[in-house]
């Protein structure tokens, strides 16, 4: 039997052993009175066997996933898509699951920073907001994970980038590819302004194979300008141009590319 990676056992716990909602149990601070409707002190006397409350749980969280519905309805899901240019001609759409705010920043960063992976569960219910993309399956598309530098994964032996893929891949039933190489070895884009960090991603990427599929769907954690996603856009896009098409005319590129995100900006 393939070995469970340690997250995978905290997941499945979360997913079928644990019917708490993983938001509002993780930030018990809340006021009572803010609780949401499904918590036991709320639920009328007459209804208190335990079974009843173990299927209010349930129903209340599965409605949206890991989290209660009161929950669910605080965050704001799919902002609206933005564009970045690929080429003069072309563009690049990418969607993010929510906005860069509370609850899910402090996730991805204590997921990120602090491989935090009670975190995991909150960020695998905002995947699942993403819907997969029209006409998108596994046969003709593939995900493509914002690639790391060997290095940078051997140095902290965790590469959250790749988790949250592999999840995505799951839920939308389309199978990874990790056919492109992250070959730089620049410092962190953090602080940079945007020409700076457009400049640091020129050649930070390198197709080392052709991709088996022609819809590419570009995942990254976080999307602030979009430069990363769209400089890996980039790559692929003029590295599969066939020889001699114009690279400016998307119609002669076979290949499609989108791009998807857990967070991007913000709404304060
Ligand atoms: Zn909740």
């Amino acid at each position: 039997m393939r070995r469970l990676a340690p997250y995978q056992s905290g997941l499945w716990l979360a997913e079928y052993g644990d019917v708490r909602c993983q938001l509002c149990r993780i930030y018990r601070s809340t006021p009572q009175s803010h609780l949401p409707q499904n918590q036991p002190s709320a639920i009328p006397p007459n209804n208190h066997s335990f079974f009843t409350k173990l299927r209010q749980h349930v129903n209340n969280r599965f409605d949206s996933g890991l989290l209660c519905s009161d929950c669910h309805n605080s965050i704001v899901w799919l902002p609206k898509s933005f564009d970045v240019d690929i080429t003069a001609g072309t563009s690049l759409s990418i969607q993010a699951a929510t906005y860069y705010d509370y609850p899910i920043r402090q996730a991805i960063r204590a997921f990120k920073h602090h491989e935090d992976m009670t975190k995991l569960p909150l960020l695998l219910h905002a995947l699942r907001q993403l819907p997969r993309p029209q006409g998108c399956h596994r046969d003709n598309s593939v995900i493509v994970a914002m690639p790391t530098t060997n290095q940078r994964l051997v140095k902290r032996g965790f590469d959250p980038v790749s988790i949250l893929a592999a999840q995505l891949s799951k839920h939308w039933q389309i199978p990874l590819w990790n056919g492109v190489e992250r070959i730089d070895n620049t410092v962190s884009q953090q602080g940079l302004t945007r020409a700076e960090r457009l400049g640091n991603l020129d050649n930070a990427f390198a197709l080392v194979e052709t991709p088996p599929a022609k819809r590419l769907l570009l995942f990254d954690d976080v999307a602030t300008t979009g430069a990363s996603l769209q400089a890996l856009a980039r790559t692929l896009y003029l590295q599969t141009l066939p020889l001699g098409a114009s690279v400016s005319s998307s119609s002669d590129n076979p290949y499609k590319l989108q791009a998807f995100t857990l967070a991007h900006g913000s709404q304060y």
